[in-house]
């Protein structure tokens, strides 16, 4: 069977109202939103629209979230595709999968592309060039590379490209006309984890009388993720003693277990 070269999504629901916090990088990538629903307002005077912007900040964090809002809310489709996936692919299949992601997207056009763990193909080139899989690297990278240059001004496909290894990325990648345009999106601080915890709350049963300033003052370093889990622990800790609502002592519950794997994971919690 065919592996599946990439993911599509023509009717994104992610809309901004999903993304709590990261009020910045939304006014950021409102304007891309803007490109993708109304380009002729930006091309009138001889502009031309970005091709590919870029997401930097810890696991976690929002990114996907965001670049699919963008999707969503411009009601464009979303073609995604993770760096990773590419790290243990035979020679020529990286650089042809690329290929056939930007004649789709082109085809649906207007419409976005995301590519997760960008530094999976994106790491600066030359370093350990005797290995086979790093050719193979090159080659999907510089298809990338390819692919950006080669939009024509009408095109009206955005590529918005996630890492949170901007530090090792090729430079090649953020030359004008490419991923020129980096937009951070960071670990929330306490206001926007209550904002995200309001997002993650709403489906839960919860106790009354529960303490959201206080659930956010528990939780520095945690990302969205992390928050999101926290929520979904906390709701089957509930379900597990048969109770009817979620209380605060499941969530103390959940924030444990949930600093348990992230030390683990050797994550510092500040
Ligand atoms: P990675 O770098 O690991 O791919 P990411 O930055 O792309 O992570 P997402 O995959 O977007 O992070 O986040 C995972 C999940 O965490 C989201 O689907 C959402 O449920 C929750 N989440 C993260 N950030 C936020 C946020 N700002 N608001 C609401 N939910 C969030």
């Amino acid at each position: 069977s065919k592996a599946k070269l990439f993911d599509q999504n023509t009717e994104v629901k992610t809309s901004f109202k999903d993304v709590a916090g990261l009020e910045g990088a939304k006014e950021e990538v409102q304007e891309i939103v803007d490109f993708l629903k109304n380009p002729e307002k930006y091309t009138s005077l001889g502009g031309k629209i970005p091709k590919g912007a870029l997401l930097v900040g810890p696991p976690g964090t929002g990114k996907t979230l965001l670049a699919k809002a963008v999707a969503g809310e411009a009601k464009v489709p979303f073609f995604s595709l993770s760096g990773s996936d590419f790290v243990e692919m035979f020679v020529g299949v990286g650089a042809s999968r690329v290929r056939d992601l930007f004649k789709q997207a082109k085809e649906k056009s207007p419409a976005i592309i995301f590519i997760d763990e960008i530094d999976a193909i994106g790491r600066a080139r030359g370093k350990n060039a005797m290995s086979g899989s790093n050719d193979e690297r090159e080659n999907t990278l510089n298809q990338l590379l390819t692919e950006m240059d080669g939009f024509g001004t009408n095109t009206n496909v955005i590529v918005i490209a996630a890492t949170n290894r901007a530090d090792i990325l090729d430079k090649a990648l953020m030359r004008a006309g490419r991923f020129d345009r980096q937009i951070f999106v960071d670990l929330p601080d306490v206001r926007e984890r209550k904002e995200i915890f309001e997002v993650h709350l709403r489906p839960l049963k919860k106790a009354d009388g529960l303490d959201i300033d206080f659930l956010s003052k528990q939780t520095p370093g945690f990302s969205g993720a992390d928050i999101a889990n926290v929520c979904n622990e906390a709701a089957l800790i509930a379900a597990r003693q048969g109770k009817k609502a979620v209380d605060k002592q499941d969530f103390l519950d959940a924030v444990d277990r949930i600093v348990g794997g992230l030390e683990k994971k050797n994550k510092i919690i500040t």
